[in-house]
């Protein structure tokens, strides 16, 4: 249960002396201070401009690392790190509940204020969602997804036709059924519908490469997904998967492993994000053996390693905006979110381009960029202050000993200088008790 006291207690907080990252601007700014009061930034600065008010509540950053808490576009709270996807599906849901209490903490303890969920089993995102909005337990803002929506056979098809189907996936086939699941999805609280338009690696028939829907069925998707005025991501691994998400308005493309010189054409001309999940590539081409995985998973990924990052390097190129995401829960554990950020910098994207596709741009792509993802008046003071500067080397942003101070909406609710609130738990009891026995 989450305690109702809050570290630090006060409601106007001064952070002075900071190495600025305010999420947007090229450069940081150094010996900077940033205004805190009622949970959203009031301003920021040179310290020479610093408020001397009585009753702020200072903390001296010592030249160490302020920026807005980090976004993750693609996570998974519920996998935890299964082998392959038989495994990760096949929990209950009371089981998947549990694991994304636990990965919530995870996240939010690594410096991830904020995360879009995009596939979950049951309705577990838009609980979880919820409960952290409510503060009954810790975790990073979420933008809720349902289960993934994908046709028969396709990669959300995954189990063997003779086990009955789980609440991981939803698979239905035609413009009816489709339709009809979007509406269900948007009855039952979530803000964005997740597509699957081509095959997954993990799919022991179906290749990346192989579009799954029909673009009749996907348009109907995105139609009526926006209608209800809700967000839609394509999972797109082939390249006519991309073509199709993009020509009827998709808001962001997952994975992007074919990306030819039209998607890129197309992609420009449109408000789509890509969000490209290397940890995806990276995690199978890298653990593939240690943990076993399927000879296809592992021969299929070696096969798109050139094709991906040559994708994501030619549409960083061209200027196609790129929002990180990790799909963690697949193999690399929660809380390993900032692996993905070291990948993009190896890639060749500049360091503070990657610190962007994961604070502003990451939180336009998931539409929460009027409430967080960079420091500027009036927006919710979600932010960390980190032991190091990740522009010289990213890697900062996975050890937690540097890690230092992790806030959300001005209250410090992780880091290696948290301390959890020791309050005794308060004793709650159903009102029939009240003045009865006592047991
Ligand atoms: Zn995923």
């Amino acid at each position: 249960m989450r305690s109702s006291v809050r570290y630090p207690a006060a409601n106007e907080i001064l952070l002075t002396d900071c190495h600025l990252i305010d999420g947007v601007s090229d450069e940081p700014f150094e010996r900077a201070y940033v205004e805190i009061r009622d949970g959203k930034f009031v301003a920021s600065g040179p310290m020479s401009k610093a408020p001397r008010v009585k009753g702020l509540y200072e903390i001296d950053c010592q030249g160490r690392t302020v920026m807005p808490g980090l976004i993750d576009c693609h996570v998974h709270l519920v996998y935890a790190g299964s082998k392959n996807m038989e495994e990760a599906i096949r929990f209950p849901v009371e089981t998947a509940v549990i694991h994304a209490v636990m990965h919530a903490r995870a996240v939010l303890d690594s410096g991830y204020t904020a995360v879009r969920e995009v596939g979950t089993i049951g309705n577990t995102s838009v609980a979880m969602r919820d409960a952290i909005r409510q503060r009954k337990i810790y975790g990073p803002k979420i933008v809720a997804s349902g289960r993934g929506i994908g046709t028969t056979g396709s990669g959300n098809d995954l189990l063997p036709a003779h086990w009955e189907s789980t609440g991981g996936r939803l698979v239905v086939d035609g413009v009816d059924a489709i339709r009809k699941a979007v509406r269900r999805q948007t009855r039952e609280g979530v803000d964005n519908i997740k597509f699957i338009a081509s095959g997954v690696e993990v799919h022991p028939t179906c290749f990346t490469w192989m579009t799954t829907i029909s673009e009749d069925e996907l348009r109907a998707g995105i139609e009526e997904a926006h209608r209800w005025g809700r967000s839609v991501a394509v999972h797109a691994q082939s390249y006519e998967a991309v073509k199709f998400a993009l020509r009827w308005g998709a808001d962001t493309i997952e994975h992007g492993t074919r990306l030819d010189e039209e998607s890129i054409e197309m992609f420009k001309r449109s408000n789509a994000f890509l969000v490209p999940t290397l940890c995806t590539l990276y995690s199978v081409l890298l653990l593939g053996e240690k943990l076993g995985l399927s000879q296809k998973q592992r021969d299929e990924m070696k096969v798109n390693e050139p094709l991906w990052t040559g994708s994501i390097k030619a549409a960083y190129d061209a200027g196609v905006q790129i929002a990180s995401g990790g799909d963690l829960g697949n193999r690399y554990p929660h809380g390993d979110n900032a692996k993905e950020l070291s990948y993009l910098v190896q890639l060749g994207m500049k360091p503070m381009d990657v610190l962007r596709s994961a604070t502003s741009i990451a939180a336009r792509a998931i539409r929460r960029g009027d409430r967080f993802g960079s420091i500027k008046p009036g927006l919710e003071a979600d932010f960390i202050v980190v032991d190091g500067d990740p522009l010289r080397d990213m890697d900062v942003l996975l050890d937690p000993a540097r890690m230092n101070m992790v806030f959300q909406d001005g209250e410090m609710v992780a880091g290696s200088e948290w301390k959890e609130p020791r309050e005794e738990m308060p004793i709650i009891r159903p009102p029939s008790c009240e003045g009865g026995h006592q047991h």
